[in-house]
């Protein structure tokens, strides 16, 4: 068997003994594959195997990847820092951008819908790790953040999103998810237009079980489904390196 297909059962095994650990239906967690550095090839072989859903963290390779994966139904969600100049492009090419994280973004996001007449899916990035080499609203800004993209309504949201801390202290990282759970239910409470927050987008490769215990609705898996990359992640994920 193909070593992608192979993972990926490892994987939605441990989904399932997650969810089952944690009293929880497995049909209740999606599965988003991560897709950085992964070509095209490899993406099919994991769509075809009845895979759903990448994720992308570069524009550019989302919009080279487009035309590659476009006749394999999949849908393709944006989890990268998004810089304002990448609007038009991650609006033609991402179905749900999960990296909302400020006031600029999200009004330069609302001005070229409107031109377009349309709307979009998004989810609220959260800091939840209070890393400042990590990009999201800060944990104590997010609440007003939500009330903010609530007056905009091309803006359709769907959830919150969250990159754990980095540790291999499981009890460190799992505050970081109830954080983000937390603040869910708090904006949930505000019933603001046009949000639905039914997703919780948080775990990884490393982490995806704690997540899961505490209400993951979606895990973001690369490295355990396609193997280890070669660029650090610190160059997707970090301000200094995004900007070069
Ligand atoms: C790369 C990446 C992931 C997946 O990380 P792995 O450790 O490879 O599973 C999840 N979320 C984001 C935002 C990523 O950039």
């Amino acid at each position: 068997m193909n070593y992608i297909r192979e993972n990926l059962s490892v994987v939605h095994e441990r989904i399932k003994v997650a969810c089952l650990k944690a009293g929880r239906n497995p049909q209740e967690v999606s599965l988003l594959l991560a897709t950085k550095t992964v070509s095209s090839e490899n993406i099919k072989i994991a769509l075809q195997s009845g895979e759903t859903l990448i994720g992308e963290n570069k524009v550019q390779e989302l919009k080279e990847k487009y035309n590659a994966l476009k006749d394999t139904p999949h849908q393709a969600h944006f989890i990268g820092h998004l810089q304002t100049n990448k609007i038009k492009d991650v609006l033609k090419y991402a179905d749900c951008i999960q990296s909302v994280d400020r006031t600029e973004l999200v009004e330069k996001l609302d001005a070229r819908l409107q031109r377009e007449g349309r709307k979009a899916d998004i989810m609220i990035q959260v800091n939840s790790s209070f890393e400042e080499s990590k990009f999201g609203i800060a944990p104590q800004e997010a609440v007003s953040f939500a009330k903010i993209v609530s007056q905009y309504d091309t803006l359709q949201v769907k959830g919150l999103m969250t990159i754990g801390l980095f540790s291999a202290e499981q009890e460190q990282v799992r505050k970081c998810f109830q954080l983000l759970k937390r603040l869910q239910q708090q904006i949930i409470g505000l019933n603001l237009p046009h949000f639905e927050l039914n997703h919780l987008s948080m775990g990884m490769s490393h982490d995806l079980e704690t997540a899961i215990e505490e209400g993951a609705t979606m895990v973001r898996v690369g490295t355990a489904i396609f193997g280890s990359r070669i660029y650090p992640d610190s160059y997707y994920w970090n301000e200094q390196a995004t900007n070069k």
